[in-house]
């Protein structure tokens, strides 16, 4: 009866992480203490290397956040008002954010039910829709590789040429993910990625970074990220924005690139422990076919709300961190209400009730994993 409470469980583990890494963080931080240059030093031009060959893409810029790397990419194509700007209603607020910042609409579409990527068949209906409606013009699809899983890219591209629209890759939660081999990252005309602290590759702060098989695109996006800048720091050609990364950070992201493959292979363990001793219980994560997932997150689904609310009290009486990603599809949320058509978007809508996020971060022990699949099978009595 009076067995002391066991430790928490933290939903994610930076200082594990920290205490890993070891002697290699500090160094590189010390080398930037060293030589002060911390707007775009030299570590951020390696950073830039590193990253373009580690998932093969021709190019990489590195910017402020993962949201700048999406507004700087729909900026380099002119994308304003008036455009439709097709995105999955169920993602994080950034994806949808940017088009409006910019003056376009964002057009959600419903996604999967069992891989919670975008829904091809809807996508097509959302076209159709803007089209008969008249006025908007269909210009780019933003596809997000959801929870660290790839989207069905090689239909969406197919989609966005027959379309006509600029493909960009919101791959914020899924940087090192693979899809038929490859890696993310040429997936679309262009890919963003987020640094941000809880990302599979996070930073000790915000950070993102860009990709494009083209030498223009990429000469734009370095040019937007610095106030829209010429070959002279005082020739301004465009607006742009104040959106570099700063080398600090790139410092952070250089140690931690070292060590990525293997947390990606310990987050694939993890997941497929939960996957044998949860399949019974409940809905296992669906796995997007031919395809290597960064396990960003790992959300299990529910039969309904009642039973997901007792999971997550059961995790949190047990001091087990959970997460519900997202509560809310995006185009039901109060700041998209003007700007969607009210169309129903039922997979999106019915999900936040029914989804919960275990802890899957590489330092999760055997032992803790154990401890969060014996208090799931406790609370729902199995
Ligand atoms: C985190 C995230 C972003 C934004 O990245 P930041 O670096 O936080 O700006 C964009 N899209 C998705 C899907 C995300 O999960």
């Amino acid at each position: 009866m009076n067995a002391a409470p066991l430790p928490p469980i933290p939903f994610l583990d930076l200082k594990a992480q920290q205490a890993r890494l070891g002697p290699a963080l500090r160094a590189r931080l010390d080398a930037v203490l060293e030589h002060g240059h911390y707007i775009l030093g030299p570590e951020v031009a390696e950073l830039e290397a590193k990253l373009a060959s580690f998932c093969g893409a021709a190019h990489c810029v590195t910017v402020s956040s993962g949201t700048d790397a999406l507004q700087i990419a729909l900026m380099a194509e002119q994308i304003g008002p008036g455009d439709a700007v097709f995105l999955p209603a169920f993602t994080y607020t950034a994806t949808a954010e940017v088009p409006l910042l910019l003056g376009a609409t964002p057009v959600f579409v419903d996604v999967d039910p069992q891989t919670f990527q975008t829904d091809l068949a809807s996508l097509q209906a959302r076209l159709e829709a803007v089209k008969a409606a008249g006025r908007l013009r269909p210009r780019a699809l933003i596809g997000v590789d959801l929870f660290g899983q790839p989207a069905d890219w090689p239909a969406l591209r197919a989609f966005a040429a027959r379309a006509g629209l600029f493909t960009l890759d919101d791959c914020a939660q899924s940087f090192g993910a693979a899809l038929h081999g490859e890696k993310l990252g040429r997936a679309a005309d262009a890919t963003a990625t987020s640094f941000f602290p809880s990302k599979p590759l996070g930073a000790y702060g915000d950070g993102g970074a860009l990709f494009t098989e083209s030498a223009e695109r990429a000469a734009l996006y370095r040019s937007l990220r610095t106030h829209g800048e010429g070959t002279t720091r005082y020739e301004v050609l465009r607006i742009g924005m104040n959106g570099r990364l700063d080398t600090m950070q790139a410092a952070v992201l250089l140690a931690k690139l070292d060590i990525f493959p293997a947390e990606i292979e310990r987050r694939e363990e993890i997941a497929k422990f939960y996957d044998s001793a949860l399949a019974d219980l409940l809905t296992i994560p669906a796995r997007v076919p031919n395809s290597q997932s960064a396990w960003a997150i790992y959300s299990v689904l529910l039969p309904d709300t009642a039973r997901r609310d007792q999971a997550k009290a059961a995790l949190a009486a047990a001091n087990i961190g959970h997460a519900v990603y997202y509560p809310r599809a995006l185009h039901q949320q109060p700041a998209y209400a003007a700007c969607h058509d009210g169309v129903s978007l039922p997979v999106a809508e019915s999900l936040g009730g029914r989804i919960l996020a275990l802890p899957i971060h590489p330092d999760l022990t055997d032992a803790q994993a154990a401890r969060v699949v014996a208090t799931l099978r406790a609370a729902l009595g199995a």
